[in-house]
């Protein structure tokens, strides 16, 4: 292994690109100071250049260096960098002039975090710079959370993939911006619902939830309408009466907990089942698994995905958003 991380950083010094594994998804990575080095990031992605980057830092003192964080935040700033991180929330703050305009997509702010990853962290603090790492699949795609994942993504496209086995939180980091107001605790604008919970945040400040017009999001395009989607349709079933299958098509689906009484399950002869959170029904399982089963259901060559919801508390509203956005009714 070491070898290989010795590489990955010897890469990421001459400017290549490298999938690295973080605790949310694997990430593409380029030094975040090095627009070149970035711009391959866009490439090997179809990102559009309107899509920001979020910058991972290797230590909390390094936040100078990408961000300016004003006095007005910076108690909460310090509470929430203090609470979790290194992991799965990113700030949204004004930037540091050295930082890019392709990494923020010419905003005046920059998405930061600190991975709790060890193979990444390594490699951030071996680099001595941020690196800009977005997820490693293409664009709009399912996000990748096994190196083998990337490799169907962009085998081909990039030198290096370093495979530190399953992702320990399956989904894409929290997005947050902070802001004060007067006497009161702070607003947090949820950018993107992730591993870190709204019921987490709402210890140190009030959260709202940012509803980005469809089609048109140039701030978060993470929150585009049509994301993280399959090829083959998926259709997210709010309720099992809307199931109507057409004769002859082969329709898998994507159940909760996969009980033989479950009423989604039993609603049909299933081709295909996969089971977010076998037996059990945990959300933190169902959220580390989703992509993963996502994946599986996409390769089994059906004609439909039915989806089934899952409850939105806690870590089911960031599962409920990812479905919600991989389904078909959503795409414009
Ligand atoms: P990815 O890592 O592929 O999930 O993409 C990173 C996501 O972070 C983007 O799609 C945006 O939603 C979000 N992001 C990055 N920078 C900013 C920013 N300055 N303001 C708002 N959202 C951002
Ligand atoms: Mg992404």
């Amino acid at each position: 292994m070491q070898d290989a991380l010795r590489e990955a950083c010897a890469l990421l010094q001459q400017g290549e690109i490298v999938a690295l594994p973080t605790e949310t998804v694997y990430g593409l990575a380029a030094d975040a100071f090095n627009p070149t080095a970035v711009a391959k990031v866009f490439a090997a992605k179809d990102r559009p250049a309107f899509d920001p980057l979020i910058v991972h830092i290797a230590s909390r003192g390094d936040l100078k260096t990408v961000a300016v964080v004003p006095d007005d935040i910076a108690e909460t700033v310090t509470k929430l960098i203090s609470t979790f991180w290194p992991g799965p929330l990113t700030l949204i703050l004004p930037r540091h002039p050295d930082v890019p305009d392709l990494v923020t997509s010419g905003l005046p702010t920059v998405a930061v975090r600190q991975s709790a990853h060890p193979v990444f962290r390594a490699i951030n603090k071996a680099l001595g710079h941020p690196l800009a790492a977005p997820s490693a699949n293409r664009f709009g795609s399912i996000s990748p959370t096994s190196a083998a994942a990337v490799i169907k993504e962009l085998g081909g496209r990039i030198p290096l993939v370093i495979d530190a086995g399953a992702c320990r939180e399956g989904l894409e980091s929290t997005i947050i911006a902070i802001e004060p107001r007067e006497g009161k605790k702070p607003l947090f604008r949820l950018h993107r619902a992730g591993p870190i919970t709204k019921e987490q945040l709402q210890h140190f400040g009030k959260v709202e939830t940012v509803r980005e017009p469809v089609g048109q999001s140039p701030r978060a395009p993470g929150q585009l309408a049509s994301h993280y989607a399959p090829r083959t349709p998926l259709f997210l079933l709010e309720s099992p009466a809307d199931f109507q299958p057409e004769p002859g098509k082969r329709y898998g689906l994507l159940s909760y907990t996969g009980a033989d009484d479950g009423p989604y399950v039993a609603l049909h002869d299933w081709e295909c089942l996969e089971a977010l959170s076998p037996g059990s029904g945990k959300l933190a399982e169902a959220a580390i698994r989703l992509f993963f089963v996502m994946r599986r259901l996409d390769e089994a060559g059906l004609d439909a995905i039915i989806a089934e919801p899952v409850s939105e508390t806690g870590l089911g509203v960031a599962i409920m958003d990812r479905l919600r956005r991989a389904a078909v009714a959503n795409k414009t």
